[in-house]
């Protein structure tokens, strides 16, 4: 029997038994890096670090159209495919095309760009492609995301925010870049501001959100831990908070994509969350230890009941089981 706990933002199956994610969070989901070393470097990405350790492994810088294609074509129908990754997707000349195709096989997508690399052509382009979600990343005051606002810039932005990209949301850390505040009045946007997150430990400067630690017992993007990372030379990491490689799963350009969740590392990782992901990139994953380590859940329940009585509490838990109180 399942209670909906909207506030923690999951389904409890009986009280305190399994946990279910929402459907969404069952979607398997392929995120593209169309290249590798971002001429952004925002501050809270550290490029540096997946430079370092990405290199050591291979010299592939950006992904071929050929390598996409094969990659793609391993894919199950369900996989969403996000041009998101580890670099600012138009990076790669080829990006428009490569949403084209995706498209075109029937694939469900997301876009996350600054908008950087983008040119009026690609716009042109993708600005009907029917994506779930498109992000656009503005630029602050506060060093955090570090485009070149330029005139160049200035000029796509105001284009995007005439005419958005389908199901699009502008995000933005701290406070907005002063320049592109009129491009957004103009075109009555409102910005969405974004809490800042070390990545799983990958960036110092970012204080960790992990109050009390506790055993980590699911990862917040996915229940069956299958958003990954495909990055230009076809290899797959475990998770976009991956920045030091530590955990590659395989490789779509010679390997299939259910084999990705067979091998060593995969089931690794996958015992290791029995004992609170310890020796896994998780162990350190601010983003969802506060909130889906057991000892978070059964605090975030306490204050739930704390705020609404549990009076409240319980006729709304007894409502999602289908039962009314008068
Ligand atoms: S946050 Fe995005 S745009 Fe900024 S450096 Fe990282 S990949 Fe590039
Ligand atoms: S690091 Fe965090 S977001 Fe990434 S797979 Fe682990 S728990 Fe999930």
């Amino acid at each position: 029997m399942r209670i909906w706990l909207k506030e923690l933002g999951i389904q409890l199956n009986g009280l305190w038994g399994k946990i279910e994610m929402e459907d969404d969070f069952k979607t398997p989901l392929m995120a593209f890096s169309t290249v590798i070393g971002c001429v952004n470097n925002c501050s809270y990405c550290p490029q540096k670090t997946l430079i370092h350790n990405y290199f050591k492994r291979t010299d592939v810088k950006k992904m071929s159209f050929g390598n996409f294609k094969i990659i793609l074509a391993k894919l199950p129908r369900n996989v969403r495919v996000d041009f998101s990754g580890m670099a600012e997707p138009f990076l790669n000349k080829d990006c428009a095309k490569m949403i084209e195709y995706t498209n075109d096989k029937g694939f469900q997508m997301i876009l996350c760009t600054t908008l950087i690399g983008m040119r009026n052509e690609d716009y042109e382009r993708i600005c009907d492609i029917p994506f779930g979600l498109t992000y656009i990343h503005l630029p602050d005051n506060d060093g955090n995301t570090n485009m070149k606002v330029d005139g160049d810039y200035l000029r796509i932005l105001d284009r995007v925010a005439k005419n958005p990209l389908k199901n699009c949301t502008f995000t933005y850390y701290g406070s907005l870049h002063k320049k592109i505040i009129p491009i957004l009045k103009k075109n009555n946007i409102t910005a969405l501001k974004f809490p800042l997150y070390n990545r799983a430990g990958n960036v110092s400067h970012i204080k960790s959100k992990i109050k009390s630690r506790g055993k980590l017992v699911l990862c917040k993007n996915s229940k069956y831990l299958n958003h990954n990372d495909v990055y230009p030379d076809g290899s797959v990491g475990f998770c976009n908070a991956d920045y030091g490689q530590r955990h590659t799963l395989g490789n779509l350009l010679t390997a299939s994509y259910t084999s990705l969740f067979k091998g060593e590392e995969f089931k690794r990782i996958r015992k290791a969350f029995k004992n609170g992901a310890k020796g896994t990139l998780c162990y350190d994953c601010d983003g969802c230890i506060g909130v889906y380590s057991k000892e978070n859940l059964i605090n975030n329940t306490k204050k739930i009941v704390r705020k609404t009585g549990l009076t409240k509490y319980i006729k709304r838990v007894m409502t999602s089981f289908g039962i009314k109180i008068k």
